[in-house]
């Protein structure tokens, strides 16, 4: 049965529907096609068959009865397991089943889940995506995707149902890597835009001031000019609501750490990515898990 000008339903098996897989999931059900899902959580599990999925008793018999696999879960380790582990996906999926893993997770599981994936015939993409729950909920999510082009083509019509901008990052990995690049940018300069604000606190410098100046001069960038760490330039920052995230610290030190793996294995030298992953533990350990990631502006007027 065709649900749109070029795609036919099918039957999709989902694994992690936790808080972004979950409404990714319903997303693809409302679409039309037949979502088959599996997680460790019993309410997860309720969410989906409310949604209008059905649940699998195991990784098995989901991968055993799908056109097409995707993975939402925590870290590589997890993707690990549900792919190459006993009784997972690998063993079970039928040949030519399109494997799409959207967990953030590290560029040496990827690339090693994906090569395994292709000796047994199966075509994968790595896709993380931003964009967070409420993306997840409005099917507006960005997909970095790694992976062949035929491999993104087959997987394009699915994402584009889930996601708004659709992005072929080049082979296997590099959607891991176009991620976490983004985001180490993303934790150096919201650092930088903070550590100016304390210093300007510091030096009798009103933080409007410095907003007019430096948000239309050569200091500007997103983490000042859209995510404001200080109260007032910007009404909508997580700044004007304690700090309620937005994206919690916690994730951002994830990120931080996938990108420090990745320098290590690969040899790139990222000394500001390694200060800001020290940064932000020290931040999530000191009091700010479940802070706002702009919210290290705080902890470093605390250490001023
Ligand atoms: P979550 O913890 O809400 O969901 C993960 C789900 O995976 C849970 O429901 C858990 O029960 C399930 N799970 C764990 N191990 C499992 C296993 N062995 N078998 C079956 N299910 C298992 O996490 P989330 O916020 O949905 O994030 C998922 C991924 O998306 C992570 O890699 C995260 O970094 C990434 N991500 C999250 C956000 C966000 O804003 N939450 C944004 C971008 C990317």
């Amino acid at each position: 049965m065709f649900i749109g000008r070029n795609i036919m339903a099918s039957a999709i098996g989902f694994i992690g529907l936790g808080n972004m897989g979950g409404p990714m999931a319903a997303n693809l059900i409302k679409a039309g096609h037949t979502v088959t899902g599996f997680d460790l959580s019993e309410e997860a599990l309720k969410a989906l068959e409310e949604a209008g999925g059905k649940r699998a008793a195991s990784v098995a018999e989901l991968a055993a009865g799908s056109d097409v696999i995707v993975t939402m879960l925590p870290a590589g380790a997890h993707v690990r397991k549900i792919y190459e582990g006993e009784g997972g996906v690998l063993d079970n999926a039928k040949p030519g089943s399109l494997l799409i893993d959207s967990s953030t997770i590290d560029v040496d599981s990827a690339r090693a889940v994906a090569s395994a994936a292709a000796d047994k015939g199966m075509p994968m993409v790595d896709a993380p995506v931003s964009g967070g729950v409420g993306g997840a909920a409005a099917g507006t999510l960005t997909f970095m995707v790694g992976g062949s082009s035929e491999a993104f083509d087959a997987a394009k019509p699915y994402l584009d149902i889930m996601g708004k901008t659709i992005v072929h990052t080049g082979d296997a990995g590099t959607g891991q890597a176009a991620k976490i690049c983004n985001n180490m940018i993303l934790g150096i300069s919201m650092i930088g835009v903070s550590e100016a604000f304390v210093l300007a606190e510091r030096l009798g410098l009103d933080a409007q001031k410095l907003f007019d100046i430096s948000s239309t001069a050569s200091g500007q960038c997103w983490a000042l000019t859209s995510y404001c760490p200080v109260p007032g330039p910007l009404p909508a920052s997580p700044a004007n609501r304690d700090y309620q995230p937005g994206f919690a610290a916690e994730m951002m030190l994830k990120d931080l750490k996938l990108a420090q793996d990745a320098a290590h294995s690969s040899g790139a030298a990222t000394p500001l990515g390694a200060q800001a992953a020290a940064l932000y533990s020290m931040f999530v350990n000191s009091g700010g898990e479940g802070v706002d990631f702009s919210g290290i502006v705080k902890y470093l007027r605390g250490t001023s």
